[in-house]
């Protein structure tokens, strides 16, 4: 740090430094939640840093937040209210006052409410690159009084949210530091060397202290290369795997039924679903070696402190609901908790229980759903309700749901007023008719809850709003206003709604778990409260051990090894595996995980790259392909030009083309979504991102596109 950099809490503190420190922290959607620190001069963003204020973070970030300050100041940035002057899709629009923008809209939202009904007004968000401050406040409360439809926020972790919730309620899982105490980690459905990359210093720390390392996923990842055993499943066979695994626990002596007997409901129907996959059987489905899938289930059954990380490439296809519960279902089996570093990661989104429902008003009338899943379908086909406005915020739905082209389609409707409200010109902002510019959260405050760290941060702005910039809370009030439908005593303070999140953080106890909680061997888990506003989670610290700390959030702080209403809702039972149809046509399954340049679509824009889809040597040989040749990757549902990229990273038989690309990155604006079908999951109504299945061959007429 520069002899003339101070680092403080408030830019008013000192206000001679050459440069200072800000701390901030990190809302993206990331299981990490980092604590930042800005160094900030003459009101401009000089470089973002990870502090040591969280012990996850621990100094270090990832390059796509210590490079936002490219998002703030690039050429995409959304600076002014705007209205469109060309086609939809063609990005043409002339600036406009807020004051004529807001009037616009609401006149417009008001008019569309009297001759559609409001719930032909559809709002469309999900997280996008903010925190609680930026949504669930005065948006939620606008589109409630003014009954609009609702969006069901399905996109990702419906699935795994549904089975871990239906398993163990909400509760929080093992803590990122605690993997250094286990012996066995498994990390399944998961690449933190590209998403949540905190995870990975604590399992070389575990491996480094000789704990063993297993990873399911269809790619050789970075942590597969370092594994000691890779389970490189076909993609959507999560299922089988793990019911194997179950079955041979329960067959080979492995379950503990003491624990089962004390602390588990609905132990005999999952044996009973559980039955039927022998290894062998398993490991056909999955194109697996019997014998790597044996040594897994005599690893996991003999070695303890065990950790699963399981993460969300599993729930991503047909059967992603049920694979999650036969995951998590695991540690339960074969009597993993109650010990530091034992049980299993997934997502303490739930287990703050935090939200601004009292402050907003929860009473408003139940109006119909749409799953965004199958929004583009819902549009192109008119379903009921007949959306004639959308309002997106916090969301790039062109680019991040599946089924592309009828997205496409249903945004190029004329007969649909849209506005976006975002930060940068996403490729969905391009088809909107008013397009507003939002501040990022270096700009305004924020809140975050931690869903892999257990912590929650107010981070305050460290620069002045770009241009017109406004944050969310602001605009939805003054909108609300605008549209007559405010009243006297609303909540519209930032303040009021900070307090409110931190005192509902704060008060979190019990829930749940039965007194158990005792925290009294706190290694690592600090159970107090971080420098600079920020809360570690208060009934048992950051690192809590599960069943000792806590019980399950369930009504009998039991583990539901088979729930009924997931049995129920589930299209075939729960644990009930359903089988693919091959297809001649389109032969490779196609997946798209994250990478390490965006999360989801946000930050999109900062990739200038053109996209390749990645395939293993054997399925290039038999196209006749080599690295570099332009191909299209195609389905009945459309199809995606760019570069092919030969890599043994890949299983024969998948193709891989990254998450989060914008239309930019290929050769003709399409990404993997466009070959995504908008199926829906066993449980919860996720995407199957991963039920693509495609075909590639090279683009003859095009040799120089990349
Ligand atoms: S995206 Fe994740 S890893 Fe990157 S700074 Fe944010 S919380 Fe940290």
């Amino acid at each position: 740090m520069p002899a003339n950099t101070t680092t403080v809490a408030d830019p008013s503190v000192d206000p001679t430094a050459d440069e200072i420190v800000l701390p901030s922290a990190c809302p993206l959607d990331c299981p990490d939640h980092c604590s930042l620190d800005v160094t900030v001069r003459d009101g401009a963003i000089q470089r973002i840093d990870g502090s040591h204020r969280s012990s996850v973070t621990d100094g270090f970030i990832c390059t796509k937040v210590r490079n936002f300050g490219d998002r703030v100041y690039g050429p995409e940035r959304l600076l002014h209210p705007a209205i469109r002057t060309g086609e939809k899709g063609e990005a043409q629009f002339r600036s406009v006052s807020w004051d004529d923008a807001l009037d616009h809209v609401a006149t417009r939202l008001r008019a569309i409410a009297e001759q559609h009904g409001p719930e032909s007004i559809l709002p469309v968000s999900y997280g996008g690159s903010n925190g609680m401050l930026t949504q669930g406040n005065t948006d939620a409360r606008l589109f409630r009084r003014l009954g609009a439809a609702e969006l069901l926020h399905t996109v990702c972790a419906a699935a795994t949210g549904r089975a871990t919730e239906g398993l163990y309620g909400k509760m929080p899982g093992v803590a990122y530091e605690d993997y250094v105490e286990a012996k066995l980690i498994v990390v399944w459905g998961a690449n933190p060397s590209a998403a949540g990359i905190h995870l990975v210093p604590f399992i070389r720390e575990a491996q480094s202290r000789g704990a063993k390392l297993v990873v399911v996923d269809p790619r050789r990842t970075p942590l597969a290369k370092r594994a000691d055993l890779h389970l490189a499943l076909r993609p959507g066979t999560d299922l089988p795997l793990a019911l194997a695994v179950i079955r041979w626990l329960f067959e080979n002596g492995a379950a503990d039924d003491t624990f089962l007997g004390e602390h588990a409901t609905g132990v005999e129907p999952l044996r009973k679903r559980a039955d039927a996959w022998t290894i062998e059987r398993a490991a056909e489905v999955c194109q697996l070696d019997p014998d790597a899938l044996a040594q897994f289930a005599r690893d996991y059954g003999a070695i303890s402190p065990a950790v699963i990380r399981c993460g969300w490439g599993q729930e991503r296809n047909r059967n992603g609901g049920s694979a999650t519960a036969a995951i998590l279902a695991l540690p339960a089996v074969a009597g993993k908790f109650g010990v530091r570093g034992g049980g299993y990661t997934q997502s303490n989104s739930g287990a703050w229980n935090l939200g601004a429902d009292a402050l907003i008003g929860a009473d408003e009338p139940t109006v119909p759903s749409v799953n965004m899943n199958r929004l583009g379908r819902h549009l192109v086909e008119r379903a009921a309700p007949d959306i004639r406005a959308l309002f997106v915020y916090n969301a790039n739905p062109l680019m991040t749901f599946p089924d592309q082209e009828r997205m496409r389609a249903g945004l190029a409707r004329e007969d649909i007023f849209t506005v976006v409200f975002d930060q940068v010109m996403t490729d969905t902002a391009r088809y909107a008719d008013v397009v507003l510019p939002a501040t990022t959260f270096l700009e305004h405050h924020e809140v975050q809850k931690g869903y892999g760290a257990l912590s929650l941060q107010h981070a305050p702005p460290v620069i002045a709003p770009q241009g017109e910039a406004r944050p969310n809370l602001e605009v939805f009030a003054e909108l609300t206003r605008r549209m007559g439908l405010a009243k006297t005593d609303d909540v519209e303070d930032i303040a009021t709604f900070n307090a409110h999140l931190h005192e509902q953080a704060e008060a979190v106890s019990g829930g749940g778990n039965n007194g158990q909680h005792s925290n009294s061997e706190t290694g690592n888990g600090t159970g107090g409260s971080l420098a600079n506003g920020a809360v570690v989670y208060p009934e048992t610290g950051a690192t809590p051990v599960m069943f000792r700390d806590h019980l399950p959030r369930t009504a009998d702080h039991k583990v539901h090894l088979f729930p009924a209403d997931l049995d129920a809702e589930a299209p075939a039972g729960l644990y009930a595996y359903q089988e693919e149809s091959p297809s001649e046509a389109f032969p490779l399954v196609l997946i798209s995980p994250a990478t390490r340049r965006t999360i989801s679509s946000t930050l999109g824009e900062l990739y200038r790259g053109a996209a390749a889809v990645e395939i293993h040597p054997d399925d290039a040989a038999a196209r006749g392909l080599e690295s570099g040749d332009p191909v299209r990757v195609w389905n009945d549902l459309g199809e995606v030009h760019c570069a092919v990229r030969i890599s043994r990273d890949e299983k024969p038989g998948v193709a891989f083309l990254a998450k989060g690309l914008w239309a930019h990155n290929t050769a003709n604006g399409n990404t993997a979504n466009a070959l995504a079908p908008d199926t829906l999951t066993d449980l919860g109504g996720g995407a199957c991102f991963n039920d693509a299945r495609v075909e590639i061959a090279r683009r003859d007429d095009d040799r120089t596109a990349t």
